[in-house]
């Protein structure tokens, strides 16, 4: 863990952000993987107390997906950083890239019901923007699941 970790997890858009993933990835989880005995996550992310007092109970799996998502998310370099579904820089490798995207669209619409519609919205306007945006540059949209 080193300072620039440390300094992003203080950054109250990044914890509410690793605080969203941290919810998914409990739904998403709970959801497929039940069989698997559960954890408390034990990451940096988790250790800098940036899920609060209940690190979210998930799988090896899920807990390395969420430890990779924490770094991702403290040394993303854009600023403000757009929904990474659109995101025209690839920085996940692109088999947590796919698991990710597994549990977004599985707990996406299920957190609706968990308290975060507000997110939902928000993810709904931003992405309607970015198909603008996209279009006005004549680049070719990516057909996503989010954008239909
Ligand atoms: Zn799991």
């Amino acid at each position: 863990m080193d300072e620039k970790f440390t300094l992003k997890m203080r950054d109250p858009k990044v914890v509410s952000d690793t605080r969203l993933l941290g919810d998914f990835a409990v739904i998403y989880c709970r959801g497929n993987h039940a069989g698997a005995a559960k954890a408390p996550l034990a990451s940096d992310g988790a250790t800098l107390g940036v899920y609060g007092h209940k690190p979210p109970m998930v799988c090896d799996r899920c807990a390395d997906l969420l430890t990779y998502a924490e770094k991702r998310r403290a040394y993303c370099s854009r600023d403000p950083k757009p929904f990474c579904s659109h995101c025209d820089t690839h920085c996940y490798k692109p088999e947590q890239a796919e698991y990710m995207r597994e549990v977004m669209r599985y707990a996406g619409p299920r957190s609706l019901l968990h308290g975060h519609a507000i997110d939902g919205i928000k993810h709904v306007v931003e992405g309607r923007k970015a198909k603008k945006a996209a279009a006005l540059r004549g680049a070719a949209t990516p057909d996503r699941e989010e954008s239909r």
